[in-house]
């Protein structure tokens, strides 16, 4: 989508600060970090949220989150943990309306969350 900020950083047409790239998905660093880690994992394809993902994406579903784990453990965050987290519509918290994982590690988390 030509006016998604998510899309354009998949593209390459605004900078980010990378730390994984496939054919399918790319994370790099939230430019506004909520933890001393706070990484954004996105499918390059624009899907707008969890509640717009259908049933033969599940296999990028699945490599969303199994790259994410990946990312964390690269990360350092294992063994003391970390959080996933994905806001889905208003209620959700989205902002960016691109299905976007978020991995926050780096100190203790708190819940409920807000
Ligand atoms: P959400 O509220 O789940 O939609 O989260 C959107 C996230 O995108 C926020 O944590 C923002 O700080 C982050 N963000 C917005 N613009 C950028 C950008 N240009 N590069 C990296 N992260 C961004």
């Amino acid at each position: 989508m030509s006016d998604c900020l998510f899309c354009k950083i998949a593209a390459g047409e605004v900078s980010c600060t990378e730390v994984f790239s496939s054919e399918n998905l790319i994370a790099f660093r939230d430019i506004a970090p909520q933890a001393p880690t706070h990484i954004l994992v996105i499918p390059r394809m624009h899907i707008s949220g969890l509640s717009n993902l259908t049933n033969d994406q599940e296999n990028l579903a699945g490599e969303l989150l199994t790259t994410a784990v990946q990312i964390a453990a690269e990360e350092g965050l294992d063994p003391a943990g970390y959080r996933f987290v994905i806001n889905n519509g208003e209620d959700g918290g989205q902002i960016v309306a691109h299905l976007h994982l978020h991995i926050l590690g780096g100190r203790p988390m708190a819940w409920p969350p807000g």
